[in-house]
């Protein structure tokens, strides 16, 4: 039972210290970096909304830009931004 204790702190020690050095690593890698995005909430922010960029699509009635998922496109494959423009531009 005593070494059951000691083998929990050892792999508990083991487990920290890979976590230490990995983000060590990481802070040095990315130091130009984390001064733009680490320090400035809104370097962050941009960063993030990057990644979560869509692909914008225009209105082929209107010529409003807007998110392709929410896009309502036709059989000829022109793209819309609402069933009404759809209609519109069909009739
Ligand atoms: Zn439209």
């Amino acid at each position: 039972m005593k070494y059951l204790i000691w083998l929990v702190i050892a792999v508990a020690v083991v487990v920290w210290f890979q976590r230490a050095k990995k983000s060590m690593t990481a802070g040095a890698a990315s130091a130009p970096d984390r001064e733009g995005a680490g320090r400035n909430p809104f370097a962050r922010r941009r960063n993030e909304n990057k990644q979560q960029a869509e692909a914008m699509v225009q209105c082929a009635h209107c010529g409003i830009h807007f998110p392709a998922s929410e896009s309502v496109s036709s059989a000829a494959g022109a793209v819309f931004c609402s069933e009404e423009h759809l209609r519109l531009a069909s009739s």
